[in-house]
């Protein structure tokens, strides 16, 4: 590892690009986010074929049941739900909802009107119940304009085929056992949808945290996830009465090596610094860019003595490494520790070694202070 190789030091930021470039990208999903949106494409995608294959199989029972009007319908919806998963595929939202809607309602009408309201078909209409609420870029007006057209419509069909004969007569026990079908299979699908809808929620809500929480040029926890850890961290100290030390560190100069050789490379040389700091670290301490070319290391169960000797280990594997013939400039950190007191709170234990770093700032900097000279 050399910091700022001299013959390439064109920068690799793409570390960092990536992620902003979600941010950035142009999209009409229907969510604003754009975890959210790609992980909605992919539940449109699995319930529409789940529906695709749920209409396949009504096909088959049709024909054993012996009702040609009924498979045609299915074959239909089978089409109708292959255009929708193409329009799914190049994420066209509102043509997509619009015949998921025109497909679920003509179905149940249809079929509610041939097999009569006691076989159980309307119970398919619940589903646009999830289907209204589905993105969060719909307008609150329409979503409850589509929720009373669904309520008027449910209950319509329930009060037209109460005075209406179905027209294609089934036997009562055919009834019967078609409504017990049509209650699983719906009220199963319900819980799928809900279940998966729950679990991207959830998988959302998680990197979306971690986005919050991480640097996106090094990649390493931000100021926020620090203090969130710290906050565990001293809750655990407390009880098991162990030490707990912290770090601070800033790279030395860093304004004249942006000045020198321009701020790309000085991003550069954050990353490969903060790659040198991670491998002088444990495994139970976390490394934080505290901000700029700061950042703060926060070492559980450590006492003072041991965690001057780790930052002396990072001190000196970065000066190392800045000074080899293929650096293209000398890079040093100064650091500052601190031991945490029992009844103080992160910041006040980050701020003596921000003291303790100064110190060593003013003696000359490359250097690991104690607080004990303050
Ligand atoms: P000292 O030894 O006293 O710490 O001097 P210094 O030059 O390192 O400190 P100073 O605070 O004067 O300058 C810090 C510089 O760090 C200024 C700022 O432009 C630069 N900087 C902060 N964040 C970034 C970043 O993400 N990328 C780059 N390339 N530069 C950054
Ligand atoms: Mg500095
Ligand atoms: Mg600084």
């Amino acid at each position: 590892m050399q910091l700022l190789n001299k013959t390439d030091y064109a920068v690799e930021t793409s570390q960092a690009s990536r992620h902003v470039d979600m941010f950035v990208r142009p999209f009409q999903g229907p969510y604003a986010n754009p975890l959210a949106d790609d992980r909605f494409w992919m539940f449109a995608k699995l319930s529409l074929g789940l529906a695709l294959f749920t209409h396949a199989c009504f096909i088959l029972l049709f024909v054993l049941l012996g009702s040609t009007t009924l498979s045609l319908i299915n074959v239909g919806s089978v089409l109708c739900y292959s255009v929708c998963i193409a329009l799914a595929r190049q994420r066209r939202y509102g043509i997509m909802m619009t015949l998921v809607w025109f497909e679920l309602l003509t179905h149940a009408i249809i079929a509610t009107a041939i097999m009569g309201w006691e076989s159980g078909f309307h119970y398919y209409a619940l589903f646009l119940v999830t289907v209204t609420f589905v993105g969060t870029r719909t307008r609150k007006q329409t979503m409850i304009a589509r929720a009373a057209a669904l309520i008027c419509l449910y209950v319509g069909l329930s009060a037209w085929a109460e005075s209406n004969p179905a027209f294609g007569e089934v036997s009562k026990s055919t009834a019967y056992a078609l409504r017990l079908f049509n209650m699983v299979v719906s009220l199963g699908g319900l819980a799928f949808l809900s279940y998966y809808y729950a679990e991207t929620v959830r998988r959302v809500e998680n990197e979306l945290h971690a986005l919050a929480t991480t640097d996106t040029l090094t990649g390493l926890n931000n100021r926020r996830r620090l203090l969130e850890i710290a906050d565990y961290e001293l809750l655990r100290t407390g009880r098991s009465n162990s030490p707990l030390s912290v770090i601070m560190c800033d790279i030395d100069h860093f304004k004249h090596i942006n000045d020198k050789f321009g701020h790309a490379s000085g991003d550069q040389v954050l990353v490969q610094v903060t790659g040198l700091m991670q491998k002088s670290i444990r495994q139970q301490d976390t490394l934080c860019r505290w901000g700029g070319e700061e950042f703060v290391i926060l070492l559980p169960e450590t006492a003072m003595q041991e965690a001057v000797s780790i930052a002396e280990r990072m001190r000196l594997s970065i000066a190392e490494v800045g000074d080899t013939p293929q650096a293209l400039t000398p890079v040093t950190i100064t650091l500052g520790v601190a031991q945490w007191r029992s009844s103080e709170t992160i910041q006040e234990c980050i701020d003596r070694a921000d003291e303790a770093m100064y110190i060593g700032k003013r003696a000359g900097r490359n250097r690991t202070v104690p607080e004990s000279i303050l």
